[in-house]
């Protein structure tokens, strides 16, 4: 009943070039059981939802926290849905961590983009001293409750649960350690929010996912799809697409 979501986040990656050949390969999917999103640097959304001509649907990888007004480089959720744009990551960890976002930043944002009608991909996950710490779920858990407090419509929210020490390190959580994971938000999201919204609700895993990592991955009865880095940027993410067929 979960729709498989796979996202490819470029982060900061791509010219006009590699663009080019990235779309390319994009517009080989055909995929309808999976719901496919794109997150492209803000610069290159218009070009990516122009030339795409299939399923694939394109996210921005942040956007702030009013509609508009004196807020130099920032794009608001208004601005992207004027522009077709159906999906925003926000939370994900190089914001909280290389730009120093608030939990209460996001839990903002969050509430913004959701009131504004736009699609969102909240983002929370521990860093390696705080899973060595034995402290994870207070983390992910601290990092939900902030976007439940903001959340009043869940039917557009996919979770994404990215490990910290996971991303861009090609050190995966196994599948054991991801759908542990997975399962304890699923089962916070039912005692906190409603039984329902932890039934239908997509929690996808992020950190290393690769051609080679995704099948067993996708096997994990709480993992409903991906956010993949590295390998978005790839002909494999295909591949990845096509992780639970
Ligand atoms: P990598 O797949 O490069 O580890 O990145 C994961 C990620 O941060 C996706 O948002």
């Amino acid at each position: 009943e979960r729709k498989f979501f796979v996202g490819g986040n470029f982060k900061m990656n791509g010219n006009k070039s590699s663009l080019a050949d990235i779309v390319a390969n994009l517009n080989k999917i055909d995929c309808p059981n999976t719901d496919v999103v794109v997150a492209p640097p803000s610069i290159y959304l218009q070009y990516l939802s122009a030339s795409i001509t299939n399923q694939v649907k394109v996210a921005s990888q942040n956007c702030y926290k009013v509609a508009k007004g004196a807020y130099t480089g920032e794009i608001s959720p208004d601005m992207l849905k004027d522009m077709g744009i159906e999906w925003v990551i926000l939370g994900h960890s190089e914001r909280r961590h290389v730009f120093n976002e608030s939990n209460e930043l996001i839990g903002q944002k969050v509430k913004h983009a959701v009131e504004s009608g736009i699609k969102i991909i909240p983002c929370v996950g521990e860093k390696l001293d705080e899973r060595e710490a034995g402290v994870t779920e207070n983390i992910v858990f601290e990092q939900m409750e902030m976007i439940k407090n903001n959340v009043s419509d869940w039917s557009g929210v996919v979770i994404a649960y990215e490990p910290v020490w996971a991303i861009g390190t090609g050190k995966t959580a196994t599948p054991d350690q991801a759908q542990e994971v997975h399962d304890k938000i699923r089962k916070w999201l039912a005692k906190n929010v409603s039984d329902e919204v932890a039934a239908t609700t997509r929690i996808i895993y992020g950190g290393s996912v690769n051609a080679s990592n995704c099948k067993e991955l996708a096997k994990c009865k709480d993992i409903d799809g991906f956010l993949v880095g590295g390998a978005s940027l790839k002909p494999e993410f295909n591949d990845i697409v096509k992780a639970n067929a």
